[in-house]
């Protein structure tokens, strides 16, 4: 993939860090422990505690992708971004859209899952 073509990403993966960091930020609250003296209303302990279970999950999730996204705009300052790992083809630009911490082509991914 020729550089102008894997800097057209750098921005659209920036974006996305940018829109993980402002949700991870925002559901901090939501994974803060809870206090067995506070008054949490309406909502069983049992209830506030799935839900905090829950906002740690989808946290580790966004913090994974994150990790992934930063290797990506390394790939793109090494000039390997859009280069399949494996069969080290063009990953198609539709594919990189769709899946902006993509290392490895569509056809490889699934040889690689067999
Ligand atoms: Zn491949």
């Amino acid at each position: 993939m020729d550089k102008s073509t894997q800097e057209t990403f750098r921005p659209l993966i920036e974006a996305r860090m940018d829109e993980l960091n402002a949700t991870l930020a925002s559901t901090k609250e939501d994974t803060a422990a809870i206090s067995p003296d506070v008054s949490i209303g309406r909502l069983s302990r049992l209830d506030s505690m799935q839900m905090q279970q829950m906002a740690v999950g989808m946290q580790s999730r966004m913090r994974e992708e994150l990790k992934q996204l930063k290797e990506a705009l390394l790939r793109i300052d090494r000039g390997r971004y859009g280069t399949c790992e494996m069969c080290r083809k063009d990953i198609p630009t539709e594919r990189l859209e769709f899946q902006l911490d993509a290392t490895v082509c569509v056809a490889c991914l699934r040889g690689a899952r067999k």
